[in-house]
């Protein structure tokens, strides 16, 4: 399959009603098992790489790895950087070679927020690549007010503005999601999606959507929403597959062995979460 970039995934998807999977990765395995999944259930997915990772795993290498995966896979494939939360890690993302970053400059004053965007976007346009910025703060679910606080929660009049100063691809909104596990099921605040939606014509997106209620999900695609960062149950889901998979009666030891009988319920996650996202049932 040609390139696809995120932003026509995103825009395709915003117009026929179905959300896209933003699986984070960390690793080979998780890249090609998220894209099998995706080729099982021939809907398109977003693999996406946490920026604070770079220690574990080089950015370019993954990029370069999942780019050439993504070109040959069966359904569209998207290549993003999640979370760059400074000039210097955005740009560096779009010399790696990323075809989509986010600029999170949610954690600034609006002011300041909206002059770092527009700077990595002026270096972004200058190498087509796709940005996706963050307006209002998505915190960590370790945080009651970072879930129910309000003042944190993308204002839709800002929102408006946002967009048209700064001329982002994407809009990473707060509604009441925040980051990791959630201390306290979240509710999101539909009103304001609904508000948001109207009122911007980019795709939207929702960060920390692990362990938000299935059906609020659903409501969010059919709201609008086209994109749904998904790490932590991803990560959880792998670690609970290899847990799964181990038999210790088998004293050969073999990792290799581990990682092949982990691999069905890892695609299995995937899969459930291309139904989920698919309240519609949407086909390529
Ligand atoms: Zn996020």
């Amino acid at each position: 399959m040609s390139r696809v970039s995120v932003k026509e995934i995103l825009q395709y998807a915003t117009i026929h009603k179905f959300g896209v999977p933003a699986i984070n990765v960390f690793n080979y395995e998780t890249v090609k098992w998220a894209i099998e999944g995706a080729e099982r259930e021939k809907l398109p997915i977003i693999i996406q790489v946490y920026p604070g990772f770079s220690q574990h795993i080089n950015l370019k290498y993954i990029a370069d790895f999942t780019k050439d995966m993504a070109q040959k896979a069966t359904v569209p494939v998207a290549v993003h950087l999640d979370h760059s939360t400074t000039y210097e890690i955005a740009v560096a993302g779009i010399r790696d070679g990323f075809p989509s970053v986010m600029i999170d400059g949610s954690s600034h004053p609006y002011e300041e927020n909206v002059q770092l965007t527009k700077e990595v976007i002026k270096v972004a346009r200058i190498f087509d690549v796709d940005i996706e910025a963050e307006l209002g703060h998505v915190g960590t679910g370790s945080k009651l007010e970072d879930i129910i606080d309000s003042n944190n929660y993308t204002s839709v009049q800002q929102a408006v503005e946002f967009v048209e100063r700064t001329d982002c691809d994407s809009l990473a909104v707060a509604v009441g999601n925040a980051h990791g596990v959630y201390i306290k099921e979240p509710n999101l605040d539909f009103e304001r999606i609904a508000k948001i939606r109207s009122s911007v014509s980019i795709p939207l997106v929702l960060h920390g959507c692990s362990d938000i209620p299935d059906e609020q999900i659903q409501k969010s695609v059919n709201f609008g929403i086209s994109k749904f960062n998904i790490a932590t149950e991803y990560d959880r889901a792998f670690y609970h597959a290899i847990c799964n998979s181990i038999n210790p009666s088998d004293n050969k030891g073999s990792f290799f062995r581990l990682e092949t009988a982990a691999c069905d319920e890892i695609k299995a996650f995937v899969i459930r979460k291309l139904k989920l996202l698919n309240p519609n049932n949407y086909s390529l």
